[in-house]
């Protein structure tokens, strides 16, 4: 069901099916959204923004995040397992990102909403001769448009609704047309467990990627909050642009793993080949090209590439697993794309570059990892979005970080290192928004995450995420 002015309503283009990847089994099917009920969406949103107390009461605000989160808790073991047959999405990581953290992590958000300092007294002041008492307040920026990926549903969702909601705005949430239970799941929660308002929060499956596209042009919508490949989130500024509106991109990457001659180099490929593999690669931040000190690369492609074929692919439903399918047949395409790509290229498989044997159904692809690349190939500067690691030699510190900044993205990256200070210079030195140090985590609800260069503009997350959703206003008192 779709979720229009507080009520759970069938879309009127139908309904479309969801896949399970692993399977290709159809789990069932979802609300079809047309543009006349993402017209409806845009309109409840705008009036609830407009005509109800919605964005100055933030006490109410702070409960109804916190009975969202409660509500998503008390359904944990149904949308655990949503989660793996609709995403694909190893179990193991539903007690992570892909579900228990962000629910979580509404909670953050909530305690934000009463702490935060929603007016600052700048005190008086002569300007221009001129006795003013000033004050900065902050407030919702409005109606968010949020339009989100299927990767990490639930996180992305949530990384929107959690902030611009804490924010004060009201939402009109477009998840990917490959994921809509895991969204429709949230309307229901809202729509039931919760006081939060009609028209806040509208939830609006569709087949149809245009209602991403409607939502970017509609003036009654004042910010566009965007995850997904940097392609679409080009399309989403142009179109936004037309009205004028604020955006917020959280797009590609094709982060680098620097190993540093000083490393423990065993334990850092190890951890290159796990972290790079989980989900099937299938993370926009994921470290995807692993540089090594040039003279150990034989001995770095042979542990990579052995912890790869040890890990092979699972049934996400298994605890063990690391690596599941991915999500659909066209994205296997476009994988399988770049592994022929990468062999053209001069490439060569140390281990995987197909699908794996004895898994007719469902979409797989091997844990793979390229040698034999320079930085300049395509398929070591392009986003695969698969389990398909690229390993490239680097001369030393210097050349690490400048083989790592050779990209058009810059969302992440980790150094490992002997020497904690000199790993963490390198870090310093990485055009990037998040690095990890010797396998430091940075994933949290306080931590600011998002890219430099075209990996997207603002942060999610973190007071500077929620401030995205936020306008800023002087107000001066003549005295
Ligand atoms: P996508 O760009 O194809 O689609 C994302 C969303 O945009 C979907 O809901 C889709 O329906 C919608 N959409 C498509 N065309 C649109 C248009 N013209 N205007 C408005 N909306 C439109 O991405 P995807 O394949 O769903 O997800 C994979 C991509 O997402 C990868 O590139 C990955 O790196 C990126 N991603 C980035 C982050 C991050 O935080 N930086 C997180 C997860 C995924």
């Amino acid at each position: 069901m779709l979720l229009l002015d507080g009520r759970l309503v069938p879309g009127t283009g139908g309904a479309f099916e969801t896949i399970n990847p692993a399977t290709e089994e159809v789990l069932g099917t979802a609300a079809d959204a047309a543009p006349a009920d993402m017209d409806r969406a845009i309109d409840a949103a705008r009036r609830a923004f407009d005509e109800t107390g919605w964005a100055t009461d933030h006490a109410f605000r702070a409960r109804c995040l916190r009975q969202l989160r409660d509500g998503l808790r008390r359904r944990a073991d149904e949308l655990r397992d949503l989660t793996i047959r609709e995403v694909g999405a190893p179990r193991f990581l539903t007690f992570g990102a892909q579900l228990d953290a962000p629910v979580d992590d509404l909670g953050w958000f909530a305690d934000l909403v009463e702490s935060y300092a929603w007016e600052r007294d700048l005190g008086r002041a002569e300007p221009m001769g001129m006795a003013s008492h000033r004050r900065v307040r902050r407030e919702a920026a409005g109606v968010v448009g949020a339009v989100t990926p299927w990767n990490f549903p639930h996180q992305i969702n949530l990384a929107k609704l959690g902030p611009a909601l804490a924010a004060g705005n009201t939402v009109v949430l477009k998840p990917a047309p490959d994921t809509p239970w895991c969204a429709a799941v949230l309307g229901e929660v809202i729509a039931e467990e919760t006081d939060i308002p009609a028209g806040v929060v509208n939830v609006v499956t569709s087949s149809d990627h245009g209602l991403g596209a409607q939502l970017t042009r509609d003036p009654r919508v004042d910010l566009v909050s965007f995850t997904g490949s940097t392609t679409t989130g080009r399309e989403v500024m142009a179109s936004a642009a037309g009205t004028l509106k604020r955006v917020f991109l959280e797009l590609g990457g094709k982060s680098a793993f620097i190993v540093l001659d000083d490393a423990d180099l065993r334990a850092a490929c190890s951890y290159a080949a796990f972290s790079g593999v989980a989900h099937a690669g299938q993370g926009c931040a994921i470290t995807t090209r692993i540089l090594v000190p040039r003279e150990r690369y034989a001995e770095a492609a042979e542990i990579t590439a052995g912890t790869l074929a040890k890990l092979g692919v699972g049934d996400p439903q298994d605890d063990r697993t690391i690596c599941g399918p991915v999500i659909s047949a066209r994205q296997r395409e476009r994988i399988e794309g770049y592994l022929e790509l990468a062999v053209e290229e001069g490439g060569s498989f140390a281990c995987g570059g197909g699908r794996p044997e004895g898994r007719d159904k469902g979409f797989w692809i091997e844990p793979t990892l390229i040698t034999g690349l320079t930085n300049e190939a395509r398929a070591a500067r392009e986003e695969i979005f698969g389990p398909v690691l690229v390993l490239l030699p680097h001369d030393g510190d210097d050349d690490a970080v400048r083989i790592a900044n050779d990209s058009p993205y810059g969302l992440s990256g980790a150094v490992h290192g002997g020497d904690v200070e000199r790993a963490r210079a390198v870090a310093r030195r990485l055009r990037t928004g998040t690095v990890s140090v010797n396998g430091g985590v940075w994933y949290s609800a306080d931590v600011p995450f998002g890219g430099y260069k075209q990996s997207g503009i603002g942060r999610e997350m973190g007071v500077a995420g929620f401030e995205e959703y936020l306008e800023t206003k002087a107000i001066a008192e003549g005295l």
